[in-house]
């Protein structure tokens, strides 16, 4: 997906393969809209099912392409590189 932050477009580069479900991009993705820590207010959501261990990911509209950060900080704080800046131009 493109995204613009601070005028410069940036490509996520998503690997799911890589995702351990750690839900830091959650919290990254909180603090960026509202200051704090709270998945419920992030635009990206994980799920892990404890049954089956398989993970989704869903991202909804209320990303605002990480305006005002230098990067996205779901990619930024990904420490398993599920999530990564690519592409800037
Ligand atoms: S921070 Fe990275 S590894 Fe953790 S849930 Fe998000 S995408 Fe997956
Ligand atoms: S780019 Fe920014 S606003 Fe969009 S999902 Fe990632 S952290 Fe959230």
């Amino acid at each position: 997906m493109e995204k613009t932050t601070k005028g410069k477009a940036f490509k996520i580069i998503r690997n799911l393969e890589r995702c351990y479900g750690c839900r830091t991009c959650e919290l990254a993705c909180s603090f960026h809209h509202k200051g704090v820590f709270a998945p419920e207010l992030s635009s990206i959501r994980i799920t892990k099912s404890n049954r089956t261990g398989i993970i989704r990911w869903h991202m909804d509209s209320s990303c605002d392409l990480c305006v005002e950060e230098d990067q996205p900080l779901c990619a930024k704080y990904c420490s398993y590189g599920a999530l990564q800046v690519g592409g800037e131009s």
